[in-house]
């Protein structure tokens, strides 16, 4: 099916968008990468009066770290983020996620704030931001936000941006002490969304868990951050039992439904299984740093 018809806007500037936005906020939609977005509007799923294409705005794609943050730029694509050497030295947990995103040729447009805000609970960078604590910034009619990543998520589909709102930029709290981290993604076949998705973040004091961080993908009406496991392992000493007790705790606190892609009882397994074997893999990282 074709679209229905939007008005289409393509500003050089963030300000630009931003006034472009605010003429009609409720009936106006952000194209970044395009690859959630125009299937939705070609299923007619939806249909805004207009399209802001935010491409043009220069500066939305850097990745650095400063003032203890590393920043990523809200259209730094999949593809970018799966090369960038910073994060390949020291973030492992991205590192690990992005080439396991979509396909190439999605990994080549689509774009770590579009996928963030488009907030499917099968997307894996919620479930790496709340590992990692990240915050999304966000830019308004009255000026900058920043929003804790757990709060941004709210629910399927939707987040706590407001209509008038546009993400620029997502930082992440740069890593102290020794640290490891992964992602860990059952699926069907290469390029498929997430049966189950499981993203591990370990900083270590010797033995001693300093931080622990963990979200979980498709087992639940959002990306889900285990609180009660992550306070297990805070603090604590590692061990395999430690590990395997997480597991069992990470797995209580999801809701995975039956569907294509397995049954409930399974994926639950699954988080179990991978929350284990990926503080495993971070604690080893770790030790070696
Ligand atoms: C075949 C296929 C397989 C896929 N597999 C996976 C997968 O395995 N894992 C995974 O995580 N994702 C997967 N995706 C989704 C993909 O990662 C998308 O890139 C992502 O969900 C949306 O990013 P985008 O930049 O394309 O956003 P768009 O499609 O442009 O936008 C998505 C939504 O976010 C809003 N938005 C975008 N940018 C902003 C902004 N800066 N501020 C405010 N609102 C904004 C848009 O208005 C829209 O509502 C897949 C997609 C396809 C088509």
């Amino acid at each position: 099916m074709f679209p229905s018809r939007f008005e289409y806007s393509a500003p050089d500037s963030l300000e630009e968008a931003l006034a472009v936005l605010g003429q009609r906020a409720d009936e106006t939609k952000v194209l970044a990468g395009g690859q959630s977005l125009i299937p939705l509007l070609k299923l007619r799923f939806a249909a805004p009066a207009t399209l802001i294409d935010i491409n043009r705005v220069p500066g939305l794609d850097a990745v650095e770290e400063s003032d203890g943050h590393l920043r990523i730029g809200t259209l730094a694509r999949h593809n970018q983020i799966a090369s960038d050497a910073l994060i390949g030295q020291r973030y492992p947990t991205i590192a690990a996620a992005a080439p396991q995103i979509a396909d190439p040729l999605v990994r080549n447009l689509g774009t770590l704030g579009g996928s963030l805000a488009h907030a499917d609970p099968a997307g894996d960078w919620g479930s790496v931001m709340l590992a990692l604590n990240a915050e999304v910034v966000a830019r308004g009619p009255s000026g900058e936000r920043v929003i804790p990543i757990d709060d941004f998520l709210v629910d399927i589909f939707t987040t706590s941006l407001n209509e008038d709102e546009i993400v620029t930029e997502v930082r992440v709290p740069k890593p102290e002490a020794s640290f490891g981290g992964t992602y860990l993604k059952l699926e069907r076949k290469v390029g498929d969304f997430a049966t189950v998705g499981v993203a591990v973040h370990l900083e270590l004091d010797g033995e001693t868990i300093r931080r622990a961080g963990l979200g979980l993908t498709a087992v639940g009406s959002r990306n889900l951050k285990p609180a009660n496991a992550e306070n297990a392992l805070q603090g604590s000493d590692c061990s395999d039992d430690l590990f395997a007790e997480a597991g069992r705790l990470a797995a209580e606190a999801t809701e995975p439904v039956s569907d294509v892609r397995g049954p409930a009882a399974y994926k639950r397994a699954v988080v179990e299984t991978f929350v284990k074997r990926g503080l495993a893999e971070a604690r080893d990282q770790a030790r070696s740093r």
